[in-house]
Protein backbone atom coordinates (compact mmCIF):
# COMPACT_ATOMS: atom_id res chain seq x y z
CA UNK A 1 0.00 0.00 0.00
CA UNK A 2 1.72 3.21 -0.92
CA UNK A 3 0.82 5.89 1.79
CA UNK A 4 0.78 9.63 0.48
CA UNK A 5 1.74 12.31 3.47
CA UNK A 6 0.51 15.74 3.55
CA UNK A 7 2.94 17.52 5.71
CA UNK A 8 0.61 20.43 7.10
CA UNK A 9 1.55 23.41 9.38
CA UNK A 10 -2.07 24.74 10.59
CA UNK A 11 -1.94 28.65 11.69
CA UNK A 12 -4.54 29.43 14.24
CA UNK A 13 -8.49 29.62 12.76
CA UNK A 14 -7.97 26.15 11.23
CA UNK A 15 -6.83 25.02 7.40
CA UNK A 16 -6.83 27.39 4.62
CA UNK A 17 -6.94 27.23 0.91
CA UNK A 18 -3.38 26.22 0.53
CA UNK A 19 -3.87 22.92 3.11
CA UNK A 20 -7.09 22.19 1.11
CA UNK A 21 -4.65 21.98 -1.86
CA UNK A 22 -1.91 19.76 -0.88
CA UNK A 23 -4.70 18.11 0.77
CA UNK A 24 -7.07 17.20 -2.70
CA UNK A 25 -3.89 17.14 -4.35
CA UNK A 26 -2.63 14.18 -1.95
CA UNK A 27 -6.22 12.70 -2.28
CA UNK A 28 -5.85 12.20 -6.39
CA UNK A 29 -2.16 10.71 -6.00
CA UNK A 30 -3.38 8.40 -3.74
CA UNK A 31 -6.51 7.08 -4.93
CA UNK A 32 -3.61 7.00 -8.71
CA UNK A 33 -1.49 4.87 -6.50
CA UNK A 34 -4.45 2.47 -5.01
CA UNK A 35 -2.96 4.32 -1.43
CA UNK A 36 -3.62 6.21 1.41
CA UNK A 37 -3.35 9.26 2.11
CA UNK A 38 -2.71 11.15 5.54
CA UNK A 39 -2.40 14.53 6.87
CA UNK A 40 -0.07 15.00 9.35
CA UNK A 41 -0.66 18.46 11.32
CA UNK A 42 2.98 19.65 12.89
CA UNK A 43 2.57 21.54 16.08
CA UNK A 44 0.10 23.41 17.05
CA UNK A 45 -3.23 21.80 16.66
CA UNK A 46 -6.79 21.54 17.26
CA UNK A 47 -9.39 18.22 17.48
CA UNK A 48 -11.76 20.02 14.59
CA UNK A 49 -9.03 20.50 12.03
CA UNK A 50 -9.41 16.47 11.66
CA UNK A 51 -13.22 16.92 10.26
CA UNK A 52 -11.49 19.60 8.28
CA UNK A 53 -9.00 17.45 7.00
CA UNK A 54 -11.31 14.11 6.31
CA UNK A 55 -13.50 16.72 4.58
CA UNK A 56 -10.24 16.86 1.73
CA UNK A 57 -9.84 13.53 1.72
CA UNK A 58 -7.59 12.51 4.19
CA UNK A 59 -7.84 8.86 5.32
CA UNK A 60 -5.97 9.44 8.65
CA UNK A 61 -4.95 12.30 10.21
CA UNK A 62 -1.29 12.27 13.00
CA UNK A 63 -1.07 14.96 15.04
CA UNK A 64 2.44 15.48 16.13
CA UNK A 65 3.32 16.84 19.81
CA UNK A 66 6.12 17.73 21.16
CA UNK A 67 6.50 20.90 23.24
CA UNK A 68 9.51 22.21 20.84
CA UNK A 69 6.74 22.68 18.04
CA UNK A 70 4.33 24.51 19.68
CA UNK A 71 6.31 27.21 17.46
CA UNK A 72 7.83 26.84 14.01
CA UNK A 73 11.45 26.07 14.46
CA UNK A 74 12.86 24.26 11.00
CA UNK A 75 15.29 22.03 12.69
CA UNK A 76 12.93 20.64 15.20
CA UNK A 77 9.72 20.53 12.75
CA UNK A 78 11.46 19.08 10.32
CA UNK A 79 13.15 16.18 12.57
CA UNK A 80 9.56 15.53 13.66
CA UNK A 81 8.16 15.12 10.02
CA UNK A 82 11.20 12.63 9.39
CA UNK A 83 9.97 10.62 12.43
CA UNK A 84 6.50 10.22 11.43
CA UNK A 85 7.50 10.04 7.60
CA UNK A 86 9.75 7.24 8.25
CA UNK A 87 7.45 5.63 10.80
CA UNK A 88 4.52 5.91 8.21
CA UNK A 89 6.92 4.63 5.35
CA UNK A 90 5.93 7.40 3.27
CA UNK A 91 6.44 6.92 -0.34
CA UNK A 92 5.36 10.53 -1.14
CA UNK A 93 5.39 13.48 1.43
CA UNK A 94 3.49 16.99 0.10
CA UNK A 95 4.12 20.33 1.32
CA UNK A 96 2.85 23.77 0.44
CA UNK A 97 5.40 26.44 -1.21
CA UNK A 98 4.94 28.45 2.11
CA UNK A 99 7.66 29.73 3.34
CA UNK A 100 7.64 26.55 6.00
CA UNK A 101 7.07 24.22 3.43
CA UNK A 102 9.84 25.52 1.09
CA UNK A 103 12.52 25.88 3.98
CA UNK A 104 11.41 22.68 5.17
CA UNK A 105 11.68 20.57 2.15
CA UNK A 106 14.83 20.37 0.66
CA UNK A 107 16.33 19.52 4.47
CA UNK A 108 13.54 16.95 5.22
CA UNK A 109 14.53 15.32 1.16
CA UNK A 110 18.27 14.97 2.52
CA UNK A 111 17.12 13.81 5.37
CA UNK A 112 14.52 10.75 4.41
CA UNK A 113 17.63 10.12 1.97
CA UNK A 114 14.59 11.29 -1.08
CA UNK A 115 14.18 13.02 -4.11
CA UNK A 116 12.62 16.61 -4.09
CA UNK A 117 10.62 18.51 -7.12
CA UNK A 118 9.37 21.90 -5.94
CA UNK A 119 7.17 24.57 -7.79
CA UNK A 120 4.76 21.14 -8.59
CA UNK A 121 1.40 21.89 -10.11
CA UNK A 122 0.03 18.47 -10.79
CA UNK A 123 1.09 15.00 -9.00
CA UNK A 124 -0.86 11.78 -10.42
CA UNK A 125 -0.39 8.20 -10.02
CA UNK A 126 -0.43 6.09 -13.19
CA UNK A 127 0.73 2.64 -13.57
CA UNK A 128 2.21 2.56 -9.88
CA UNK A 129 4.73 5.69 -10.90
CA UNK A 130 4.17 8.77 -9.61
CA UNK A 131 3.95 11.83 -13.08
CA UNK A 132 4.97 15.18 -11.60
CA UNK A 133 4.12 18.31 -13.84
CA UNK A 134 6.55 21.51 -13.00
CA UNK A 135 6.61 24.28 -15.04
CA UNK A 136 9.99 25.34 -17.05
CA UNK A 137 11.09 28.31 -18.69
CA UNK A 138 9.28 31.24 -16.77
CA UNK A 139 6.24 29.09 -17.25
CA UNK A 140 6.44 29.04 -20.70
CA UNK A 141 6.74 25.09 -21.15
CA UNK A 142 5.29 22.43 -18.65
CA UNK A 143 7.67 19.87 -17.88
CA UNK A 144 6.22 15.95 -16.99
CA UNK A 145 8.65 13.96 -14.52
CA UNK A 146 8.37 10.67 -13.88
CA UNK A 147 9.96 9.55 -10.75
CA UNK A 148 11.87 6.83 -10.34
CA UNK A 149 12.64 5.99 -6.76
CA UNK A 150 10.88 6.62 -3.30
CA UNK A 151 10.35 8.71 -1.79
CA UNK A 152 9.60 11.97 -2.63
CA UNK A 153 9.36 14.99 -1.15
CA UNK A 154 6.41 17.50 -3.28
CA UNK A 155 6.25 21.27 -2.96
CA UNK A 156 2.78 22.31 -4.30
CA UNK A 157 1.96 25.10 -6.15
CA UNK A 158 -0.27 27.74 -4.65
CA UNK A 159 -4.22 27.43 -6.39
CA UNK A 160 -2.54 25.20 -8.92
CA UNK A 161 -4.31 22.41 -8.10
CA UNK A 162 -8.93 22.11 -8.04
CA UNK A 163 -9.52 21.78 -4.25
CA UNK A 164 -11.75 19.14 -3.95
CA UNK A 165 -15.60 19.62 -3.13
CA UNK A 166 -15.27 19.79 0.74
CA UNK A 167 -17.13 16.65 1.95
CA UNK A 168 -18.78 17.43 4.67
CA UNK A 169 -18.96 14.66 7.60
CA UNK A 170 -16.60 12.66 6.39
CA UNK A 171 -14.58 10.98 9.23
CA UNK A 172 -10.90 10.04 9.36
CA UNK A 173 -9.02 7.61 11.48
CA UNK A 174 -7.12 10.42 14.21
CA UNK A 175 -4.17 9.42 16.30
CA UNK A 176 -1.37 11.60 18.52
CA UNK A 177 2.22 10.97 17.98
CA UNK A 178 4.29 11.99 20.69
CA UNK A 179 7.89 12.70 19.44
CA UNK A 180 11.18 12.46 21.61
CA UNK A 181 12.77 15.66 20.38
CA UNK A 182 16.43 17.09 21.37
CA UNK A 183 16.20 20.48 22.34
CA UNK A 184 19.34 21.07 21.15
CA UNK A 185 18.51 20.53 17.80
CA UNK A 186 17.19 23.64 17.47
CA UNK A 187 20.19 26.23 15.78
CA UNK A 188 18.03 29.32 15.97
CA UNK A 189 15.45 30.51 17.94
CA UNK A 190 12.53 33.15 17.96
CA UNK A 191 13.21 36.16 19.61
CA UNK A 192 10.60 38.40 18.70
CA UNK A 193 7.89 38.10 16.57
CA UNK A 194 6.18 40.70 14.95
CA UNK A 195 2.71 40.86 13.09
CA UNK A 196 2.67 42.29 9.74
CA UNK A 197 -0.21 44.57 9.57
CA UNK A 198 -2.17 43.27 6.54
CA UNK A 199 -5.68 43.65 5.51
CA UNK A 200 -7.44 40.89 2.76
CA UNK A 201 -6.56 38.00 1.38
CA UNK A 202 -2.98 36.50 1.41
CA UNK A 203 -1.25 37.07 -2.15
CA UNK A 204 -1.26 32.67 -2.29
CA UNK A 205 -5.37 32.91 -2.24
CA UNK A 206 -5.57 36.05 -3.82
CA UNK A 207 -8.71 36.05 -6.74
CA UNK A 208 -7.16 39.63 -7.32
CA UNK A 209 -3.75 41.06 -7.00
CA UNK A 210 -2.74 44.17 -7.87
CA UNK A 211 1.18 44.63 -7.95
CA UNK A 212 3.04 47.95 -8.13
CA UNK A 213 7.31 48.03 -9.22
CA UNK A 214 9.62 50.62 -9.66
CA UNK A 215 7.46 52.70 -12.04
CA UNK A 216 5.27 53.62 -8.85
CA UNK A 217 8.28 55.93 -7.95
CA UNK A 218 7.78 55.23 -3.93
CA UNK A 219 5.61 54.16 -1.09
CA UNK A 220 3.03 57.03 -1.62
CA UNK A 221 1.95 55.48 -4.92
CA UNK A 222 1.22 52.36 -3.52
CA UNK A 223 -2.03 54.15 -1.99
CA UNK A 224 -3.68 54.08 -5.34
CA UNK A 225 -2.99 50.49 -5.86
CA UNK A 226 -4.03 49.47 -2.74
CA UNK A 227 -7.58 51.72 -2.60
CA UNK A 228 -8.36 50.00 -5.96
CA UNK A 229 -7.55 46.26 -4.41
CA UNK A 230 -9.85 47.38 -1.52
CA UNK A 231 -12.64 48.11 -3.76
CA UNK A 232 -12.17 44.74 -6.24
CA UNK A 233 -12.05 42.65 -3.08
CA UNK A 234 -7.94 42.24 -4.29
CA UNK A 235 -4.37 42.10 -2.97
CA UNK A 236 -1.61 44.02 -3.37
CA UNK A 237 2.06 43.26 -4.56
CA UNK A 238 5.25 44.22 -5.77
CA UNK A 239 7.87 43.72 -7.96
CA UNK A 240 11.64 42.96 -6.11
CA UNK A 241 12.62 46.21 -7.22
CA UNK A 242 9.55 47.98 -5.56
CA UNK A 243 10.66 45.84 -2.59
CA UNK A 244 13.62 46.94 -2.29
CA UNK A 245 13.35 50.54 -2.04
CA UNK A 246 11.83 49.45 0.81
CA UNK A 247 8.31 51.09 -0.10
CA UNK A 248 6.39 47.91 0.88
CA UNK A 249 7.06 44.73 2.74
CA UNK A 250 9.43 42.30 1.28
CA UNK A 251 6.50 39.58 1.90
CA UNK A 252 4.54 41.20 -1.17
CA UNK A 253 7.25 40.50 -3.22
CA UNK A 254 6.09 38.12 -6.52
CA UNK A 255 8.39 36.32 -8.50
CA UNK A 256 11.22 33.87 -8.65
CA UNK A 257 12.44 34.54 -5.26
CA UNK A 258 9.29 36.00 -4.19
CA UNK A 259 5.94 34.46 -3.95
CA UNK A 260 4.32 32.45 -6.85
CA UNK A 261 0.50 33.45 -7.38
CA UNK A 262 -2.02 32.22 -9.42
CA UNK A 263 -4.85 35.15 -9.06
CA UNK A 264 -8.06 35.22 -11.47
CA UNK A 265 -6.66 38.74 -12.34
CA UNK A 266 -2.85 40.00 -12.11
CA UNK A 267 -2.74 43.70 -13.04
CA UNK A 268 0.70 44.92 -12.91
CA UNK A 269 1.30 48.55 -12.43
CA UNK A 270 4.89 50.42 -13.11
CA UNK A 271 6.29 46.92 -13.52
CA UNK A 272 8.15 46.04 -16.80
CA UNK A 273 8.10 42.12 -17.24
CA UNK A 274 11.43 40.67 -16.00
CA UNK A 275 11.66 37.06 -16.86
CA UNK A 276 12.35 36.91 -12.92
CA UNK A 277 8.95 38.55 -12.26
CA UNK A 278 7.30 36.89 -14.74
CA UNK A 279 7.96 33.11 -12.88
CA UNK A 280 6.01 34.23 -10.09
CA UNK A 281 2.59 35.18 -12.24
CA UNK A 282 2.68 32.34 -14.69
CA UNK A 283 -0.14 30.85 -12.96
CA UNK A 284 -2.08 33.87 -13.68
CA UNK A 285 -5.45 33.50 -15.86
CA UNK A 286 -5.77 37.15 -17.05
CA UNK A 287 -2.77 39.49 -16.82
CA UNK A 288 -3.33 43.09 -17.41
CA UNK A 289 -0.43 45.64 -17.72
CA UNK A 290 -0.14 49.29 -16.97
CA UNK A 291 3.27 51.35 -17.90
CA UNK A 292 3.95 54.00 -19.91
CA UNK A 293 6.30 52.76 -21.96
CA UNK A 294 4.44 50.87 -25.44
CA UNK A 295 7.96 49.08 -25.62
CA UNK A 296 7.65 47.80 -22.00
CA UNK A 297 8.37 43.79 -21.62
CA UNK A 298 5.02 43.17 -19.93
CA UNK A 299 2.89 43.99 -22.89
CA UNK A 300 4.09 40.62 -24.41
CA UNK A 301 2.90 38.24 -21.44
CA UNK A 302 -0.07 40.63 -20.88
CA UNK A 303 -3.86 39.62 -22.56
CA UNK A 304 -4.14 43.30 -21.95
CA UNK A 305 -2.46 46.73 -21.68
CA UNK A 306 -2.64 50.41 -21.18
CA UNK A 307 0.48 52.45 -22.30
CA UNK A 308 -0.23 55.24 -19.93
CA UNK A 309 1.06 56.90 -16.47
CA UNK A 310 -0.37 55.01 -13.67
CA UNK A 311 -0.72 58.76 -11.90
CA UNK A 312 -3.42 58.73 -14.87
CA UNK A 313 -4.86 55.57 -15.43
CA UNK A 314 -5.50 54.34 -12.00
CA UNK A 315 -7.47 56.99 -10.27
CA UNK A 316 -9.44 57.01 -13.85
CA UNK A 317 -10.08 52.99 -12.81
CA UNK A 318 -10.88 54.17 -9.57
CA UNK A 319 -13.78 56.77 -10.69
CA UNK A 320 -14.81 54.03 -13.29
CA UNK A 321 -14.85 51.14 -10.73
CA UNK A 322 -17.33 54.01 -8.33
CA UNK A 323 -19.20 55.14 -11.54
CA UNK A 324 -20.29 51.54 -12.31
CA UNK A 325 -21.12 50.59 -9.07
CA UNK A 326 -23.42 53.81 -8.37
CA UNK A 327 -25.24 53.09 -11.61
CA UNK A 328 -25.65 49.45 -10.23
CA UNK A 329 -26.88 51.15 -6.93
CA UNK A 330 -24.28 49.38 -5.20
C1 LIG B 1 18.38 36.07 -9.06
C2 LIG B 1 17.36 37.14 -9.24
C3 LIG B 1 16.11 36.96 -8.68
C4 LIG B 1 15.13 37.93 -8.85
N1 LIG B 1 13.89 37.72 -8.29
C5 LIG B 1 12.91 38.62 -8.54
C6 LIG B 1 11.59 38.40 -8.05
O1 LIG B 1 11.29 37.43 -7.35
N2 LIG B 1 10.64 39.32 -8.35
C7 LIG B 1 10.90 40.44 -9.12
O2 LIG B 1 9.97 41.22 -9.36
N3 LIG B 1 12.14 40.66 -9.58
C8 LIG B 1 13.15 39.81 -9.30
N4 LIG B 1 14.41 40.07 -9.73
C9 LIG B 1 14.68 41.40 -10.30
C10 LIG B 1 14.28 41.54 -11.77
O3 LIG B 1 15.33 41.12 -12.59
C11 LIG B 1 13.93 43.01 -12.10
O4 LIG B 1 15.03 43.81 -11.77
C12 LIG B 1 12.71 43.53 -11.35
O5 LIG B 1 11.63 42.64 -11.51
C13 LIG B 1 12.34 44.90 -11.93
O6 LIG B 1 11.27 45.42 -11.22
P1 LIG B 1 10.32 46.49 -11.90
O7 LIG B 1 9.69 45.90 -13.10
O8 LIG B 1 9.44 47.00 -10.82
O9 LIG B 1 11.33 47.67 -12.25
P2 LIG B 1 11.86 48.17 -13.66
O10 LIG B 1 12.42 47.07 -14.46
O11 LIG B 1 12.75 49.34 -13.37
O12 LIG B 1 10.55 48.67 -14.41
C14 LIG B 1 9.78 49.77 -14.02
C15 LIG B 1 8.72 49.98 -15.08
O13 LIG B 1 7.85 51.00 -14.66
C16 LIG B 1 7.49 51.77 -15.80
N5 LIG B 1 7.09 53.10 -15.30
C17 LIG B 1 7.88 54.07 -14.80
N6 LIG B 1 7.15 55.11 -14.37
C18 LIG B 1 5.85 54.78 -14.63
C19 LIG B 1 4.62 55.46 -14.42
N7 LIG B 1 4.57 56.66 -13.83
N8 LIG B 1 3.48 54.84 -14.80
C20 LIG B 1 3.49 53.64 -15.42
N9 LIG B 1 4.64 52.96 -15.64
C21 LIG B 1 5.81 53.52 -15.23
C22 LIG B 1 8.72 51.78 -16.67
O14 LIG B 1 8.37 52.03 -18.03
C23 LIG B 1 9.26 50.37 -16.45
O15 LIG B 1 8.75 49.48 -17.44
C24 LIG B 1 15.40 39.11 -9.58
C25 LIG B 1 16.66 39.27 -10.14
C26 LIG B 1 17.62 38.31 -9.97
C27 LIG B 1 18.97 38.51 -10.61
Amino acid sequence: MKNVVALLIVAPGGLRRTEAEVLSAGRRLADGLGGTLTAVILGATEASWDGDAAAYGADRVVHVEHAGLAEYQAEMMVEAARRVCAALQAEVCLAPSSTYGLEMAPVLAQKLGAAVVTDVIGALGEAGQVKITKPVYGGKANSELIARKAPLVLVMRARSVAVLERKAGAAAETSKLEVQLDAGLAKSRIVERKQEASTGVRLEDARIIISGGRGMGGAEGFKVLDELAGMLGGTVGASRAACDQGWVPASWQIGQTGKKVAPELYLAVGISGASQHLVGISGAKHIVAVNKDEKAPIFETSEAGVVEDYRTMIPALIEAVKKHRAAQGK
